[in-house]
């Protein structure tokens, strides 16, 4: 064995296996993976390796369609068979929710060149001659849907990264991993040390106990998970083709050929968890006892549809672990709080995405970024507040429990909540709040007429969209008062502070006290890795404000750059609070409420001052991501209640009151503002979200020769604001949501970003990214709301205040 590597990758599962694979094809050989027992050990050997290319997200299907597409070339690149069949699947809509919803996918593949399309009943019984169809509303094919082998499929990563010069170790178990003073690590293993670069966690079911080792705590927790193959069925044997598989989602349970009989699993309702307390260590090669009973009503609701499963005898069963994030989507990436420590654990559909999985996770070690905007997958998308035992627990049970339910646009889940709350949240609750989770914060969505109420879910316009157009009016014709506690906020502090913003940020920081400033933050790759204001507030102090569900992502950039001795940057965004208010007559209820000069030439726009305000002090900055006339207002935490109470009262006396988020979403649309993880992400660069000219390349900032050279590229696609045909979105009752795809004379030109009815200018509105030379303000489009051809037009400007004068005034 060798003693020093780039890398070693604890877990010889399909995943850890992948990883050694990409991180040898993109170029690292010198690289090692060290497994406790034999390849596969884990969940991966007992798995139905179903394999399926379209997912919600856009990335996520490309990288699916990228692993379908490889074990194919593996065969032939390894000689190890990888056990594919590829009868295609067929996606059934019970419901018209689920018909909705695979009309999208279905105008999503169209726009990625993947093959996922309807077709009819007598097709659809032609391919899979044992399904009764009565009742499905839609049913749609991929032709490349299927099963792969997982040992094969495991071995076939193996033998290519050996191939490539990698070491693969089996029967080493790694007992330690202990951090050197240069960042690098020792792996201690029950054969010796070995010196490596970088850690890779992909130790599956035992993904908690190999981060113990290096200090981390994940949310993580493993459930049982049960399928069954029946005995041969004669009407299979006789058949000279293979099946295609049968997603029956709303029926909650998968179905596919194995052998000459039936496979059959299902996400049960009353569903198991399993070593609570973590995962035992003599457990390898195991499974759990058969527990049928438990997944019964799944089993009838199959046999429903392929009666003869009902007259087969059952072969086998089998009931394995599996290891579950609070979302059900991997956390991946390196440990924001360690130095080269990578992380990938709780993967679900680990033989759907193993290959994309590999690739983004070498992708991310060698060149420093992944090439996609996976954010889903970030491990920093959760913080530490994520480890709550009690809210993984709750959301694992949700996930697994609704593993095939549809998920919608704007959806809330209550699993697991309150977790985080301020010092507000009893009084909004009282003013009939109704809460998101972001970052683990409750916070405002939108305020019902009765406590308690609770969204409605679905592809249309739901309960919720008359009140937030009434609190958007509200804000546009008076002011309105926006909980903004969950925005990141952050102090640097000390004499080095602007030298170091101005070295992390792309634009210049302000000189003078006071004065605030918008600034990029750039990837590794020249895309936007962030926006931020930052305010000068003293001599030496700077306030920034960013997203606050990228604080964890963004402290891997913010950590890259040196602080100057004596300079401190310290996150407030639990100690501190704050609120947005809006609106015409916002100017009016602060003034009542301070003696600080609000007027124009006393606070014009982007400036800032210390004010108090009913009695709390409160850092005011003017601006206003309404795009409406406004400040934000920051105060410590134990003083929320306190300003909320008068800013509430103050606002009603005009006429005004409390808004939420989604009504902020609606007007920030309006204004055409793009919005972090949607519009901005490290996928876009600068010229392609319009934010070249804050880049300033006189002087340096983080990132700045890939700023460049993606500068010096024409722009790839270009954001547009599209205004929806207002028939249409009647006829559909319902506005875009985001992923929708954008097409112009039947070509797929883009996608949305954002999309909603925009209240106060009377207008569906869509922001998206469209392929540069594609349309022109003014063109018409078509916009895929629900899968289905909504016309459109590009905007030439924002339809709310486009000359910023309601802004400034
Ligand atoms: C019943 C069932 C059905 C499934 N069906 C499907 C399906 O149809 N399609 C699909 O895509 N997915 C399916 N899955 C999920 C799939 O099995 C997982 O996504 C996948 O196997 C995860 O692989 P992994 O490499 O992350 O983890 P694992 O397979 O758990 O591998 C982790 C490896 O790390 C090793 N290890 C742990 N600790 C150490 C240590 N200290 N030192 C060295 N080595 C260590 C272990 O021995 C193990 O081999 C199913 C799972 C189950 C349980």
């Amino acid at each position: 064995m060798k003693t020093h590597t780039q890398a070693v990758v604890i877990g010889g599962g399909v995943i850890g296996c992948s990883i050694l694979y990409h991180l040898t094809k993109l170029g690292w050989n010198d690289v090692v993976l060290l497994e406790r027992d034999e390849l596969t050990s884990g969940s991966t050997w007992h798995a139905a390796a179903n394999i399926h290319g379209l997912h919600d997200s856009a990335n996520i299907s490309r990288l699916q369609h990228y692993t379908m597409t490889l074990y194919n070339q593996l065969e032939e690149e390894t000689g190890q068979s990888c056990g594919v069949f590829q009868p295609g699947s067929l996606y059934l809509a019970q419901t018209e929710n689920r018909e909705h919803q695979l009309r999208l996918q279905a105008a999503k593949a169209k726009l990625y060149g993947m093959n996922f399309h309807e077709i009819n009943r007598d097709e659809a019984e032609r391919l899979h001659p044992l399904v009764n169809f009565d009742g499905i509303r839609c049913i749609m094919y991929e032709p490349d849907g299927g099963n792969v082998d997982p040992s094969g499929v495991t071995n076939a990563y193996a033998v290519g990264a050996r191939q490539k010069g990698a070491e693969i170790h089996r029967f080493t178990a790694v007992i330690g991993t202990e951090q050197q003073p240069d960042g690098s690590w020792i792996v201690r293993t029950n054969k010796g040390d070995i010196h490596t670069q970088w850690v890779i966690n992909a130790a599956g079911l035992w993904g908690r106990e190999v981060a113990a080792l290096a200090g981390i705590e994940l949310p993580l927790q493993p459930t049982e998970h049960q399928y069954f193959v029946t005995e041969t069925i004669a009407e299979i044997d006789a058949l000279d083709r293979r099946l295609p598989s049968v997603a029956d989602r709303d029926g909650e349970y998968y179905l596919r050929q194995e052998g000459k009989g039936l496979l059959i699993g299902a996400y049960e309702r009353d569903m198991r968890f399993w070593a609570e307390e973590g995962t035992p260590l003599d457990f390898a090669h195991d499974l759990f006892p058969d527990d049928l009973e438990r997944i019964e009503e799944n089993m009838m609701r199959a046999i429903d549809r392929v009666p003869l499963v009902g007259e087969a005898g059952i072969k086998r069963v089998i009931n394995g672990p599996m290891i579950w994030t609070p979302d059900s989507n991997v956390v991946l990436g390196p440990v924001p709080e360690l130095k080269n420590y990578f992380c990938c654990n709780g993967i679900i559909p680990g033989f759907s995405q193993s290959a994309g999985m590999g690739l983004m996770v070498a992708q991310w070690i060698i060149e420093g970024e992944m090439q996609y905007d996976m954010f889903g997958w970030d491990m920093a998308r959760f913080g530490l507040w994520a480890n709550d035992k009690k809210f993984v627990k709750a959301k694992v049970e949700d996930v697994y429990a609704h593993r095939f339910a549809i998920h919608y646009p704007n959806e809330e889940r209550a699993a697991g909540r309150p977790l985080r709350t301020r010092p507000a949240y009893e009084m909004q609750k009282g003013m009939g709040a109704v809460f998101g989770l972001n970052y683990g914060w409750e916070h405002p969505l939108w305020f019902a007429d009765q406590p308690e109420t609770v969204d409605t879910n679905g592809f249309t316009r739901q309960n919720w969209w008359e009140p937030v157009g009434r609190e958007c009016r509200m804000l546009r014709d008076h002011v309105g008062v926006i909980d903004i506690s969950n925005f990141a906020k952050y102090q640097v502090k000390g004499a080095g502070a602007e030298e170091w913003l101005n070295s992390v940020f792309a634009n210049t920081m302000p000189k003078v006290v006071g004065r605030s400033c918008l600034t990029p933050l750039i990837g590794v790759r020249g895309g936007i890795a962030g926006d931020a204001t930052v305010t000068r507030v003293s001599e030496d102090e700077f306030w920034v404000v960013s997203s606050g569900m990228a604080e964890r992502y963004q402290k891997r950039f913010y950590d890259t750059v040196e602080l100057p001795e004596g300079t401190t940057f310290t996150s407030m965004t639990d100690a501190m609070c704050g609120f947005n208010v809006a609106g015409p007559k916002s100017r009016d209820l602060l003034q009542r409420l301070t003696n600080t000069s609000l007027a124009t030439e006393d606070f014009p726009f982007m400036r800032s001052k210390m004010i108090d305000l009913a009695g709390v002090n409160c850092l005011a900055l003017r601006v206003s991501f309404t795009g409406d006339l406004g400040w934000e207002l920051h105060c410590k935490a134990e003083d929320q209640a306190r300003l909320y109470e008068a800013l509430i009262d103050g606002a009603k006396a005009l006429e005004g009151g409390p808004v939420g988020s989604r009504a902020l979403m609606s007007l920030r649309v309006e204004k055409g503002y793009g919005s972090w993880s949607r519009e901005y992400s490290p996928e876009y660069w600068p010229h392609e979200v319009g934010l070249e000219r804050l880049c300033k390349m006189q002087k340096d900032f983080l990132n700045k020769a890939a700023c460049a050279d993606v500068l010096a590229q024409p722009a790839r696609e270009q954001l547009v604001l599209v205004h929806v045909n207002e028939d249409d979105v009647s006829m559909s009752n319902s506005d875009a949501t985001g992923g929708e795809p954008i097409f112009k004379d039947g070509e797929g030109i883009g996608r949305v970003t954002s999309g909603t009815y925009g209240y106060t200018v009377g207008m569906s509105l869509a922001l998206g990214y469209i392929k540069a030379g594609t349309a022109l303000p003014g063109d018409d489009v078509e916009v895929m709301i629900l899968g289905k051809s909504h016309r459109g037009i590009i905007l030439h400007e924002p339809p709310f205040d486009p000359k910023g004068e309601r802004l400034r005034a």
